[in-house]
């Protein structure tokens, strides 16, 4: 029997080619959970431009009033890069944000709504 990955047909074991059965292969199913993740994802953010705050209604504030933060996954294409609460609307790239606040020892989770 000869094992196919029914998403990108590579195939994951060898065998008999009259007896193909389907599966699904281990970068099939990141890029799956992946996906899944975004549709409830907070995206970590820590304050841009040296600016820090002593608590969550200081960062619920500024979060509010369109402050800058930066992007702290290092797995985003937009690591480092400033973003606000118009940009995350915009790009709908996730339903929360994680900021990291007083000296970044604090995390507050906020809706990006
Ligand atoms: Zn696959």
């Amino acid at each position: 029997m000869k094992l196919v990955c029914a998403w990108c047909n590579i195939v994951m074991e060898q065998g008999d080619p009259d007896h193909v059965s389907h599966g699904m292969c281990f970068k099939c199913y990141g890029r799956l959970l992946q996906w899944e993740d975004t549709v409830d994802r907070t995206m970590p953010l820590v304050p841009a431009y040296g600016r820090d705050y002593q608590n969550v209604k200081q960062v619920a504030d500024a979060w509010k009033a369109d402050k800058d933060f930066l992007i702290a996954d290092q797995d985003s294409p937009w690591y480092n890069k400033p973003a606000n609460r118009s940009d995350l609307l915009a790009a709908k790239e996730c339903t929360r944000v994680a900021i990291r606040y007083h000296s970044k020892k604090r995390v507050a989770i906020l809706e990006v709504k």
